[in-house]
Parts: C-alpha cells; structure tokens; sequence
C-alpha cells in the first residue's frame, strides 16, 4: 500500500470549503453532503490501496454532485408509453382525466370536506363522495371504495366467510375450478382465500363446471359461491359453466350470498369498438350478485382503487368489519375516482377519458399521426414507414382481442440498443420490437408527448 498516497487524501472538511461545495449544500442540504463526501473519499481511498491516483478536490467534489443525484434521481419517473398497450399494469395502468387529475391536485394541496359536514359543521362520513355516483351509475343499492380490487376480494372472503365466533375455522365458498385465476403481481385467488380464513371448495373442473356441480358441493357451513372474472386469459372449446344469474338462484336457494369479482369490470360496453365484451358491472348487479368488485384504474380509467357495489345490507357488513378501515381509500383517490366516475355520468367518457378516448378512436387519425411522424422522421435520417398492426387494451381484460392500428415501424442495424437509449432518454420512451423492427403505437403515445417522443427518435438518428 501506497501510505503517501493515502495521506494526500483531502479531510471532509477541507472539501466543504471548497469553492464548488455550497452550491451543492444549497440544493441538498449539508447533512447529505457530508454523507456523499465520505462515500467519494471512501471509494477514492480504496482505489488508492489498489495504487489508482488520488483525484484533485474539483474531481471529488464533482463525484459527490453525481453521487448525489444518483441518490436522489427519482425511480418513479413519467415515460411514454409507445407500446400499444392500454392498460399497460408496469407502467402504471390508466393515465388520468384532466378534471380527475385537478380534483387530486385540489385534494392534495388543501384541506377538504373528507370526513366533515357543513351543514352541521360536525364530522362527516367519507363515504359520501363516490358512493352516491357509483350508486347511480351501476344500480347498486350500496357502494364502497377501498384500496384495490385485490384488497376488496380480501375484505369480501373475510367478512362473509371469514372466521368468525359462530364458525371459528371459516365457512365454506365455493369456486368453480375453471376460475381459480392467479391476476399477476401474486394474487392468486386460491391464496387470497387461505388468507381471508375461508374455506375454499373447488367446484367442478377446470374446463367444465354445472350447476350440479355446484349443488353437490354445497355443505351446511356454506357462505358464498364466489365468480371471478378470468381476465387475463380465455377458456375456448369444450367448456360450459353457469351464468351469473343461475349461480345468484342457486345461491339465494340456498341461503348463500353470490359475489362476482369483475377484476377490470366496465361502465361501457367494449362491443362498438371490435372488441369482445367485457362484464359489465350493471349487468352483473341486474343479475342479482349480493356484492359486485372491480378496480379503478383498469378499465373504469380512473386512479387506483376497489370498487365494491351491492346490495345495502352486505355493503354495510364489510364497511363495519375492522379490516374495512386498514383497507379504506384515502381523499386523493376518492376525489378523483368521483371526478372519473362523474364523466359517466354526463356522458363524455369517451372523450375525457384517456383510456376509452384511445379505445375509440379509430385507425385513421392514428395512421395520420404515424405517417406525419414517418415523413419527418426519414427527413431526420431514419428508415420509417407505416404498417398495419394491433394494439391491445391489456390491464387483464379482453385478453386476444385488439384493436386495429398503424404502426411506425422504425429499421435499425440495432432495434434493441436502439430500445434502450428511448429508455435511457431524459422522459424514457417505452417501444415494441417485432420482427427485428422497432415499433410504435401512436394509439398509446398522449398528445402532449408527440414533440417529446419525436425528439427523442431524431436524437437517435444521429
Ligand atoms: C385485476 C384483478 C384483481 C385485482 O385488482 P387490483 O385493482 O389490481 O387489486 C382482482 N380480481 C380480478 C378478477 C382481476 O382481474
């Protein structure tokens, strides 16, 4: 070891009165900036046991301003979203209306009427603000908002079915075990059942399930037959299962409840748009099912959240079980689920909302936009042209059915290195590559983002 070496190596303090260090103290506060000069003087003090030369004080304050971006760069950044894909769960599902986006901001900034009444200037119910719009909008006689879908599903299974003084090792609810779904991110429905304390009864097989099936398996501790929405994948060929309203007679029958987990479950029919018909949530409340649960941000298009909707006195049970409180939504989601959801209501969902406002539009305007983009492009030196191609609405619904789009199909010597700088941009760009050709949906890619994105590709060119 080099020991003149290591006694060149200047002292944090000499290094906080160098010229270049308030400017970093201002930004970050000293604190951290002592921090990051004992990580630099660390790192440089290792590299001279290895016989590296000791940098000058202007190089280590220079590491210490990298080291402390690096630290404080935020991972949870904005992209764009190039792929064509929707509801794209990675990159954080469905991106917000402005009047949802202002109704969170206000929210946000301010205090507010979450839990207070005016009127009697005493404590309010926080429940009042998306409930009543929800009420409307699916016909339910009673609504509830929690933290996710996943949370609902957990809160439903644990209060109807979940230990209880009177059963304590759970009662019974039945599944069909063609509907034994694992979501991704690791929820599996069998696990949420183990979970919640319920009995899991696995009904039928997993290609076909009857109403038989289901009368056998019912057992005196019985609470639920439980329907969850496939979501992410299809059941084709020789398949049958009962539909909601057999499983809501057969339940009622039997003095069990029906619950349907709808996963995205929708406000508006899929169908006009080519697609294949997602549930909606109307039709399974019209059906009967006693408790009706899906998320905010698939294809409702609004912020994070669960949605259960149902009849008023099952309702009521979940929202007085204790887990209903660690699982309750907090104000900025709920004042901008009621801002999403007051699009429904006057009707110009499909205009406000960016998630339906790109499932509506056609292919015409999104070839216009790929062909302007192509044109300037190639002037930039890029080899682009228009193809045809799909996009898809993702989030775990409608799973094979897409829509149809113009795609930019970008040639490269290197689509993937070519991926990875978008991705390493200052607002990364999130792409497609198919068939050794870099491509990208306009159908995905907001408004605002067109100069961005486009910058970004001409960089590139270069
Ligand atoms: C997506 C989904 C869930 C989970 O919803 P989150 O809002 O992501 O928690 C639950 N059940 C089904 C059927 C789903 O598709």
């Amino acid at each position: 070891m080099d020991t003149t070496a290591l006694r060149q190596l200047p002292s944090v303090d000499r290094l906080l009165s160098h010229p270049g260090a308030p400017a970093l103290i201002a930004v970050y506060g000293r604190p951290l900036m002592v921090e990051a000069l004992r990580a630099v003087l660390d790192t440089t003090r290792e590299g001279a046991r290895h016989s590296a030369p000791i940098p000058a004080d202007d190089l280590l304050i220079e590491q210490a301003r990298r080291t402390l971006e690096e630290w404080l760069a935020p991972t949870l950044q904005r992209v764009i979203n190039a792929t064509g894909v929707i509801i794209h769960t990675n990159l954080g599902r469905a991106p917000l209306s402005t009047s949802t986006v202002r109704a969170i901001s206000e929210a946000a900034s301010g205090y507010s009427t979450l839990e207070y009444d005016l009127e009697s200037g005493k404590r309010g119910s926080r429940s009042l603000h998306a409930e009543g719009l929800i009420t409307r909008l699916t016909g339910a006689e009673a609504a509830l908002v929690v933290n996710n879908c996943a949370s609902a599903v957990l809160l439903t299974l644990t209060a109807l079915a979940g230990p209880a003084p009177d059963h304590p090792t759970g009662r019974g609810v039945l599944i069909s075990r063609g509907q034994l779904i694992e979501i991704g991110g690791g929820f599996r429905v069998p696990d949420v059942m183990r979970q919640s304390g319920a009995q899991l009864v696995e009904v039928g097989t997993t290609n076909r399930t009857h109403r038989h099936d289901y009368e056998q398996a019912i057992q005196p501790d019985a609470a639920l037959i439980f329907r969850a929405h496939r979501s992410n994948f299809a059941l084709v060929g020789f398949t049958t299962e009962p539909d909601l309203n057999e499983l809501v007679t057969l339940a009622h029958v039997h003095g069990l409840l029906c619950v349907d987990d709808l996963g995205s479950g929708a406000l508006l029919d899929t169908t006009p748009f080519g697609l294949a018909a997602e549930p909606l949530v109307q039709e399974s409340i019209r059906a009967g099912a006693d408790v009706v649960m899906f998320s905010g941000d698939k294809l409702l298009g609004g912020p994070q959240a669960g949605i259960l909707a149902g009849r008023a006195a099952i309702i009521e049970r979940l929202k007085r079980h204790p887990l209903a409180r660690a699982v309750r939504a907090d104000k900025l989601c709920l004042s901008g689920l009621a801002a999403t959801l007051t699009h429904y209501l006057v009707g110009d969902a499909l205009e406000q909302i960016p998630v339906w406002r790109m499932i509506a539009e056609s292919v015409t305007p999104i070839r216009g936009r790929a062909r302007r983009w192509a044109r300037s492009l190639n002037r930039a030196g890029l080899s682009c042209k228009v193809i045809d191609g799909e996009s898809t609405v993702g989030g775990g619904s409608l799973p094979g059915t897409a829509l149809p789009t113009a795609l930019l199909s970008i040639e490269h010597p290197a689509p993937d290195r070519m991926a990875a700088g978008l991705r390493h941009e200052a607002v990364p760009v999130i792409v497609r590559i198919e068939d050794d050709r870099l491509v990208i949906d306009p159908r995905t890619v907001l408004p605002g983002d067109e100069p961005l994105l486009l910058a970004s590709l001409r960089r590139l060119a270069l």
